[in-house]
């Protein structure tokens, strides 16, 4: 059997025999026939990820894996706590961040738009049911039908609005339980939160909806800086589509951002959703032609008989040395970050010594003792409450005015207490060190210290 002039991918595989007339898809012969095209793959994989991405905003703040409490000061990552004090850790994770978002954007363009961004997770979500509506109501032929779809659907995208907003503000409020807002009133802070966000969504997707992916983006804007000509595109195959495009512009109408893919690969308004690739591989089976349109990297564009088939490193992006040291220098990052995260003490303390009224940075207690004033801030990272006591050592004679006294800390939370430290007056000059430790009273393995300076007259 000789090749069919139909195969545009990798020619030198031949049909395999009882399948009849075949095409290639992905790494798969696919067979062709007019009663079963093949399936919206791509659309499904969509799907797929776009449920999970929701599922995933949905738990994160809930299992307490990113949270950024502002009622606290602190971050929550991956069930740790940061506070503000520790910013070069949250630099870390901001930087991993950005260094993530720029690999994925070398390597594979604009497939985050797609696959996993909220805007486009809402948008696809209510055009769905905008669809439906249409369809049950007869919209399309019916005014009335038209009227009461429409009706229905800004309710019902505003209810959606609603819940989204209250996922997203549980980013950043403290939650009652896993199933917050249900269980009590709101804050005035969280209800001013949860209606704005809700109110800016409303606009958005009842609105903006893909005119923001192909104005507005900065992410999109950014992409057409580092991007580069090896990144992975849309592309309609334009050798074969002189010849066998039948123009039913089926890939147009499919577009959610309404675009005509061949235009050109590059277009800002392209989010790669792969949906005109699906629409393009529906429609020209049925006539015994492959689909058009498919991902392929930036620098592959052209005759597909010249393409070498991609092997190894090369199948995931990773052509040059740019891309390969993005991807070492951001699995580093990560992997650093993720170990200081799981690292961390479950106690530390944090200092800061605070004015002493008209004497400065001392108070002279009748010329016989010398004393300075801290905010002593204990950070409880375990799973547990702890009672602490405070001590000083590093001097003899200090003296701590709480050091008999117990601090309770919740699990996870943060307490500042005020302490006078004194000592004798010429037993200590300015600038002298001591420590300051915590030590948790049920479990004395869990303490923490911290280095003081000693503020004192100079005579
Ligand atoms: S869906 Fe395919 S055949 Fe139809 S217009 Fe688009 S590229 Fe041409
Ligand atoms: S051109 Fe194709 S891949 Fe690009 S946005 Fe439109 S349907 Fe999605």
């Amino acid at each position: 059997m000789s090749t069919p002039d139909y195969l545009p991918f990798y020619p030198e595989e031949k049909p395999r025999q009882g399948y009849g007339v075949q095409y290639r898809f992905g790494r798969k012969l696919i067979p062709l026939t007019e009663r079963r095209p093949p399936p919206k793959r791509l659309r499904y994989g969509r799907r797929i990820a776009q449920i999970g991405v929701a599922v995933t905003f949905v738990l994160m703040p809930r299992i307490h894996a990113l949270r950024l409490d502002f009622g606290d000061n602190r971050l929550e990552i991956l069930g740790r706590a940061i506070w503000m004090d520790e910013i070069w850790l949250l630099m870390i994770g901001v930087l991993f961040s950005a260094a993530a978002i720029l690999t994925i954007s070398v390597l594979y363009g604009r497939v985050f738009c797609g696959y996993a961004c909220p805007q486009t997770i809402l948008c696809d979500l209510t055009a769905r049911i905008r669809h439906d509506l249409d369809r049950r109501l007869n919209a399309k032929i019916s005014r009335n039908g038209k009227l009461a779809s429409t009706a229905i659907y800004i309710v019902v995208t505003l209810g959606i609005c609603l819940v989204v907003a209250f996922s997203a503000a549980a980013y950043f409020v403290a939650m009652r339980g896993p199933f917050w807002p249900i269980g009590g009133p709101l804050t005035p802070f969280a209800t001013g939160l949860i209606l704005t966000i809700a109110g800016v969504l409303a606009l958005d997707t009842l609105w903006v909806r893909q005119r923001f992916c192909t104005n507005t983006c900065p992410y999109g804007a950014m992409l057409s800086v580092v991007g580069d000509n090896r990144s992975l595109v849309v592309w309609y195959d334009e050798d074969r589509g002189k010849k066998e495009c039948i123009e039913c512009g089926k890939c147009v109408r499919d577009c959610p951002t309404g675009i005509d893919i061949r235009q050109g690969p590059y277009q800002m308004g392209c989010i790669a959703c792969g949906e005109c690739i699906d629409t393009c591989n529906a429609v020209l089976p049925k006539i015994n032609r492959a689909g058009l349109i498919a991902f392929e990297y930036g620098h592959r564009l052209g005759p597909p008989l010249m393409h070498p088939r991609l092997h190894g490193k090369e199948r995931f992006g990773l052509f040059d040395l740019k891309r390969i040291t993005l991807v070492v220098i951001t699995a580093g990052m990560g992997g650093f970050f993720i170990f200081r995260m799981a690292t961390l003490p479950p106690v530390s303390l944090d200092l800061n010594r605070i004015s002493a009224g008209s004497t400065g940075s001392f108070l002279l207690n009748g010329g016989k003792r010398v004393a300075n004033l801290y905010h002593i801030t204990l950070i409880n990272r375990d799973g547990q409450p702890h009672n602490f006591r405070l001590g000083v050592n590093g001097l003899a004679g200090l003296k701590m005015s709480a050091q008999n006294r117990r601090f309770r800390v919740e699990a996870g939370r943060a307490r500042t207490v005020t302490v006078a430290v004194s000592a004798k007056s010429g037993q200590i000059g300015d600038r002298t060190r001591f420590l300051i430790t915590a030590t948790s009273v049920d479990s004395p393995d869990i303490h923490a210290s911290v280095s003081a300076r000693f503020s004192a007259p100079l005579f």
